[in-house]
């Protein structure tokens, strides 16, 4: 069996457990982006949560979706999990990035929390409460340094306290939890880290600073003073140097890239029917601008392949620790980041030249204001200049390929 058919078989047979009684995933998928497209523009102008798009994620149980089996959920893989997101991004970037942002943090609790006992009782709370939990990785000034923490957990007998600076925490009002990571304890260097899984009554929030941005305004991505006081075992056993590279890096760009795909594909879609009304209009003659719509379809398509060879690659070996640590998958998928973002800017903004004025203008049927201001947060959001100059060595260490299909 091939790379391609074995994805296909794990697609199908995830489909078969997941929801085997009542609406299929995608239908179930498909409730949740209408609402979150009927919403989406009044949520950009807002700048406010899409609540009512999580409403009906949440009835529709599609916050749990990747949780096991045995723990209340669906034990959706990545693949389900990212056809969520691309249908999300087509309807509403901010729903979607809020998605993928919280299926990252579930699938570190869902890898790495088997036999810790508080571990899954978020597991349960995420798949019978349908919890939507919240991210603080960024603190201070640090910027998208993941791998460095400022705040160190102050430890008592039996309980852990954290203050931390936290700059962006998307949807962190809203959330019923939050992961976070923490230097190990005061005497730990800054990339000894841990990572906290968190319920709401563990922390507060101090709100410091607003979040009125050019794009993705409905994530709400405030910054506050987090200040946590809870029981010791809510810190991850496994290092989070460990958690980093098996997945919450692979998650994360696999999540975000297919939201940001799916935005991508939005303006295309758009692109596609203002290409048509023109061309009938003026008796069948193609619009000047028609070959930057043909440079939109080029760039989608090639965003959707680089997705998607990444996902093989996870989905072929998401429990090999020793393979998913090697220099050239994490080179690749540190890599997926840059060129996806890049990718989803590129297709947007041919999409709006193939529109011209009717792409400019903020209302109109073929407006792509919203995607374009949207996807420009994508090479932002862990600058991908950051990321270039870390892979950097990585990249110069792994060998060339020598011949076309060997991985
Ligand atoms: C839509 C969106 C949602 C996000 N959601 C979250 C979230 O939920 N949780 C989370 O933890 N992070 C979140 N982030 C933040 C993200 O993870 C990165 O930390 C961030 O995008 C890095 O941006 P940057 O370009 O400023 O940082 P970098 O390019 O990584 O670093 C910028 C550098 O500039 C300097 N610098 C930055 N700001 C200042 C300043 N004010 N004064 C002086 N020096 C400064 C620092 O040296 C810093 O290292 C989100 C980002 C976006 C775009």
């Amino acid at each position: 069996m091939n790379v391609r058919e074995a994805a296909a078989r794990a697609v199908d047979e995830a489909q078969q457990v997941i929801f085997s009684q009542g609406p299929s995933l995608p239908e179930r998928t498909s409730k949740v982006a209408a609402t979150a497209a009927a919403d989406a523009e009044a949520v950009d102008r807002e700048a406010r949560f899409p609540k009512a798009a999580f409403d009906v994620a949440r009835e529709q149980k599609l916050l749990g979706i990747m949780i096991p089996v045995d723990f209340g959920g669906h034990s959706a893989s990545i693949y389900d999990v990212t056809d969520v997101c691309y249908a999300l991004g087509r309807a509403c970037t901010s729903t979607a990035m809020i998605y993928a942002m919280h299926q990252t943090k579930v699938a570190c609790i869902v890898r790495h929390g088997r036999g810790t006992p508080w571990l899954e009782t978020m597991m349960r709370h995420v798949a019978n409460d349908q919890w939507l939990l919240a991210s603080s990785t960024t603190e201070g000034h640090n910027g998208g340094n993941i791998r460095s923490s400022a705040a160190a957990v102050g430890h008592s007998t039996d309980r852990i306290s954290l203050l931390r600076d936290a700059t962006v925490i998307s949807y962190g009002a809203e959330a019923d939890g939050l992961v976070t990571t923490a230097r190990r304890a005061d005497d730990a260097v800054s990339s000894d880290q841990v990572l906290l899984a968190l319920a709401r009554q563990d922390y507060s929030l101090r709100r410091t600073q607003g979040w009125e941005t050019l794009g993705m305004r409905g994530t709400c991505s405030s910054g506050f003073e987090l200040k946590v006081d809870c029981p010791a075992d809510r810190v991850f056993p496994e290092s989070y140097e460990k958690i980093h590279v098996q997945t919450m890096m692979p998650f994360a760009h696999l999540t975000w890239s297919s939201a940001w795909a799916g935005a991508a594909a939005a303006a295309v879609e758009r692109a596609h029917r203002f290409i048509r009304k023109a061309a009938r209009s003026s008796g069948g003659q193609m619009p000047p601008a028609a070959a930057h719509f043909t440079a939109a379809k080029r760039s989608l398509a090639k965003l959707r392949a680089v997705i998607n060879a990444n996902m093989d690659a996870f989905a072929r070996h998401e429990h090999d620790e020793r393979v998913l640590s090697s220099l050239d998958f994490q080179s690749s998928i540190n890599l997926l980041k840059v060129e996806a973002s890049e990718l989803a800017v590129q297709t947007v903004m041919s999409a709006m030249r193939a529109c011209g004025l009717s792409g400019y203008r903020n209302d109109g049927e073929f407006t792509i204001g919203r995607h374009l201001r949207d996807v420009l947060s994508a090479p932002i959001m862990i600058n991908n200049d950051r990321i270039l100059a870390s892979v950097a060595t990585a990249t110069l260490m792994s060998s060339v390929p020598v011949s076309l299909r060997d991985e």
